[in-house]
């Protein structure tokens, strides 16, 4: 079997496993989270199967943004009476960061005030010289792997 046909989210996409579609085009498909972190919890994915951002090609990104930011407004507008004031964006990028697709997913998680969903990043504290060190290596990083 290939890889395609072994990712739980591409027999999503061809309608081998059923799921609660909420939005669809060409190229990517928004269903609800069967375990979502709150009622609402959407799933945003390409419809080709790429494992990670990385392997996502760049007009594809553009577009996962771009359905993103209306799928938050969708939820922000129609869940607003159910409480839903904000929403947190959520993609696992390998294994440490919490990556347990094998397709590249985009989490959109309603938040209601005070709704225990723990995303609180910690804010540590960074030796004398260390952020510029980093700034400059990843800046000429950047730079050079361009576009
Ligand atoms: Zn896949």
């Amino acid at each position: 079997m290939t890889e395609k046909e072994e990712c739980f989210f591409c027999q999503i996409i061809i309608g081998s496993i059923q799921s609660k579609k909420v939005y669809e085009d060409d190229h990517v498909l928004a269903i609800l989270d069967a375990n979502p972190a709150s009622a609402g919890h959407i799933l945003l994915m390409p419809k080709s199967h790429y494992p990670t951002l990385q392997a996502l090609p760049e007009e594809i990104g553009k577009h996962l943004f771009v359905t993103t930011k209306r799928l938050s407004h969708t939820l922000l507008r129609t869940l607003k009476q159910q409480g839903v004031s904000g929403t947190s964006l959520f993609l696992a990028e390998g294994k440490d960061a919490g990556q347990k697709a094998q397709h590249c997913i985009l989490h959109i998680i309603p938040r209601r005030e005070q709704d225990g969903i723990n995303l609180q990043l910690p804010q540590n504290q960074v030796p004398p010289g260390a952020l510029q060190e980093l700034q400059d290596k990843l800046k000429m990083s950047v730079m050079k792997e361009g576009r």
